[in-house]
């Protein structure tokens, strides 16, 4: 089923004035455990293929195109890399991208981009090596659902669609003087982050979306008309209530969708990771973002805005750019859907244990689990622990896999 136009998640920025880039680079070529690739529907000239000339800042910031068209490539496939390092799946993921000249802005705030898994799936028959989804008639983005069953679900289509506004560059009455900033590192004055809007809009496309229509609370049907439950509801709850939203009536899962602060994830994953947020946690569950009225393209799709990491960092995938975005539970909830199915505990029951030091340095660092192969077969894993300053070696054929516990701190060399 194309959900082109139809389960597409967008959202409205305010205007941001500082913003950090995320928090995880490797200075040396690794290997991507999932291959996200980039499939560009500009026109020749147009969006990601503009010949105009390059942005200053972002050419002084690293980012080495030509032309804005290339400084746009450049900055997608550094999100779409960023993406492949963390997550797991032998099928590559195909994401569509494109820029549009025709979505909202103002003055003060606009859509900067909207993404969604671009087809659905449900009881699929796994290929080898893969499985059959863990919840029965069950919507999956393509994405999820290929990683899952270990083949591609639609190959007929892509996996993906993002769209990002290219008014912010090519408007003064968007945003102002506003434009992209294409580079690595903290967007300087006056610009926004394009990568981190990618990354940002690519998870929505890896199933950080629900299916459901929230004006009526009502499941989207199959093509006969059978409405089912998506991966991501299974792991919403409404907390007043104390019902997860597959149980709810229509009605209820409508009313749920703007209980604020009592719309809650509750997936196992996340709930271990309750001691990494200060703020945004009630009832032992992790809010999600549940404003009254609803706001389409931005409700329930999104950890609450109160979601806060230790150091009063937000979130990555909170409805707003605050300019201090982090992965702190993002990754569990991709995991308790059924992305990376490598927890910490299950590295620390390892038979053999690799002392492995990390290529990273700074702060903000807890147990990475890595698993290490030669010409992709396994020679050893385990759990560290990585401290500053530490690096590893890694000669030619060895690959670094990282488990979904693993947090990084900042390269100082690149920001990120
Ligand atoms: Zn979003």
């Amino acid at each position: 089923m194309s959900l082109w136009g139809i389960a597409v998640v967008s959202e409205r920025r305010a205007n941001p004035i500082a913003r950090i880039v995320l928090a995880l680079v490797w200075p040396m070529p690794l290997f991507a455990d999932a291959d996200l690739q980039p499939i560009y529907l500009d026109s020749p000239g147009s969006g990601f293929y503009s010949s105009a000339s390059p942005h200053a800042p972002s050419s002084a910031g690293g980012n080495p195109g030509a032309t804005l068209g290339e400084q746009r490539r450049w900055a997608l496939e550094k999100a779409l890399e960023f993406w492949g390092l963390r997550l797991d799946s032998g099928v590559p993921v195909e994401v569509e991208v494109a820029m549009a000249g025709d979505m909202f802005c103002n003055s003060t705030s606009a859509v900067l981009a909207s993404a969604g898994a671009r087809t659905i799936h449900a009881n699929w028959s796994p290929a080898a090596g893969g499985s059959s989804p863990s919840f029965v008639d069950t919507w999956h983005g393509q994405a999820l659902a290929n990683r899952i069953a270990n083949k591609d679900n639609s190959p007929g289509a892509a996996d993906i669609g993002a769209t990002f506004n290219r008014r912010i560059d090519e408007s003064t009455s968007c945003l102002g003087s506003t434009v992209w900033y294409y580079a690595l590192g903290d967007a300087p004055p006056g610009t926004v982050s394009f990568i981190k809007t990618a990354l940002h809009e690519i998870a929505h496309g890896l199933n950080v979306q629900t299916y459901v229509d929230l004006a009526s609370g009502q499941k989207l049907t199959t093509s006969g008309g059978t409405p089912l439950d998506d991966i991501y509801m299974m792991f919403l709850e409404d907390h007043s209530i104390s019902k997860i939203w597959p149980n709810m009536t229509d009605s209820e899962r409508q009313a749920s969708a703007t209980d604020t602060n009592d719309l809650h994830w509750v997936g196992p994953d996340v709930v271990a990771q309750l001691g990494s947020l200060s703020d945004g946690v009630s009832g032992g569950h992790v809010e999600m973002y549940a404003p009254s009225p609803l706001e389409g393209g931005s409700s329930v799709s999104h950890w609450d805005v109160d979601v806060d990491d230790l150091n009063g960092n937000s979130e990555l995938m909170e409805p707003s750019a605050t300019g201090s975005e982090k992965l702190t539970v993002t990754d569990e909830m991709l995991s308790d859907m059924g992305w990376n199915d490598v927890a910490a505990n299950n590295c620390a029951a390892a038979a053999d244990r690799l002392t492995l030091t990390s290529v990273l340095s700074g702060t903000n660092q807890h147990d990475a689990c890595v698993s290490v192969t030669y010409d992709g077969a396994a020679v050893d894993s385990g759990a560290t622990t990585a401290t500053a300053g530490q690096q590893v070696i890694l000669r030619n054929g060895f690959s670094v896999r990282l488990g979904a516990s693993f947090r990084a701190g900042t390269d100082p060399a690149t920001g990120l």
